[in-house]
């Protein structure tokens, strides 16, 4: 079993269970948490598509829409509760099966992040972030330091990363794809039952990036037998592909949104087009599943990116989304060759970010 100490050191995650503006926001998370509703990757295994696996990814793709238009009307009988899924037998080829398929094959030309490498990665080749064919994790554990929601959330790192962070935290796995331990989608899964059964409120898959990792993450999903909610923690500068092959498998976007502008995604993260590519997965996001999102305030950085980026969110998500204001920037890694960001976050720019998303309207941040 898990360690009851959490409930000791993470009083929040105690009281958030009775916290009307985190249940409004994440509601569907909640009753999968309390086993109330299945998980959404649950209800994909429970989607059948009669696929032939040598035919042209085109044809497959065709068919991964259409069924996707089936599981949205069986998620929304399954949440009214007109049906059991129980009451469903497991199809012999599934919409999991199919997404699986199908990142596989993009792995042989690999756009699952907007780099759009083209590496064929199922050959041994690799791109621009490093990541071979077979996943590699740093760590896996009980994480007991996210949001309180989460908590406790059975977190596991990847190796590799699709940004170059100049001041990442966790640089020693992000940065080299070749640490950590290879791992199997069935070891994950077994992994993942487990921690479920010891008390885990979610699986949280981060790295690290899990982009790359997207054809193991479905794998493991596929074979996991327990009802969990599944945490998708990342960067979000995924390919639009990959944001439809994750379209159904995810309950939470826990999302990092950094840059209000390009310039600074540039120099900070070695990333073109920052802010159209990860808006653009925030829209997806928002309308596929429910969303907690990250924004870790950088010194020197109120006017160019904390404003744009908690006036779009505002804007475009509306008052209620869940947002993390975040002043826990630590200069780490190469932070010392950026004079601006060589430093602590002072209390005054941290209160000037909190005021900045109280005047955009925000009303369900934490901070
Ligand atoms: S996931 Fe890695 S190899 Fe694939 S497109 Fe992105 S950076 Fe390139």
């Amino acid at each position: 079993m898990v360690s009851p100490l959490w409930r000791i050191l993470r009083p929040d995650a105690i009281e958030v269970l009775r916290d009307e503006k985190a249940r409004a926001a994440l509601p569907r998370y909640f009753a999968v948490m309390e086993d109330r509703l299945p998980a959404r990757f649950q209800i994909c295994k429970r989607v059948e598509v009669d696929f032939n696996r040598s035919a042209p990814e085109e044809e497959l793709w065709r068919t991964h829409h259409e069924k996707m238009k089936e599981f949205r009307k069986l998620r929304a009988k399954v949440d009214s509760g007109e049906l059991k899924l129980e009451s469903l037998g497991r199809p012999e080829h599934s919409l999991l099966d199919l997404k699986v398929e199908l990142a596989r094959r993009m792995l042989k030309s690999c756009r699952f992040c907007e780099r759009r490498c083209g590496a064929d990665r199922a050959a041994g080749k690799t791109g621009w972030c490093g990541v071979g064919d077979k996943s590699r994790i740093a760590s896996e554990f009980m994480h007991h330091g996210e949001e309180p929601e989460l908590v406790p959330s059975y977190t596991i790192f990847f190796s590799g990363c699709t940004f170059s962070c100049q001041y990442c935290q966790n640089w020693d796995i992000s940065q080299y794809p070749e640490e950590g331990v290879q791992v199997s989608p069935q070891s994950l899964a077994k992994l993942i039952d487990n921690a479920r059964r010891e008390g885990a409120r979610n699986v949280n898959f981060v790295g690290g990036e899990p982009t790359p990792n997207l054809p193991t993450i479905l794998e493991s999903l596929n074979l996991c037998e327990t009802n969990i909610p599944s945490v998708w923690n990342s960067n979000m500068f995924l390919s639009l592909e990959s944001m439809q092959l994750l379209s159904g498998t995810q309950d939470i976007y826990l999302t990092d949104f950094k840059y209000g502008n390009d310039k600074c995604a540039w120099r900070y993260s070695k990333v073109g087009q920052y802010f159209a590519v990860v808006s653009r997965n925030h829209l997806l996001a928002f309308e596929d599943a429910e969303l907690i999102i990250r924004h870790l305030v950088l010194p020197n950085h109120i006017e160019c990116c904390t404003r744009p980026v908690l006036k779009w969110i505002a804007e475009n998500l509306g008052p209620m989304v869940r947002v993390n204001v975040m002043d826990q920037y630590r200069a780490c890694y190469k932070a010392d060759q950026f004079e601006e960001i060589n430093r602590r976050l002072t209390p005054e720019e941290f209160s000037r970010a909190l005021k900045i998303a109280e005047e955009a309207g925000l009303k369900n941040v934490i901070s």
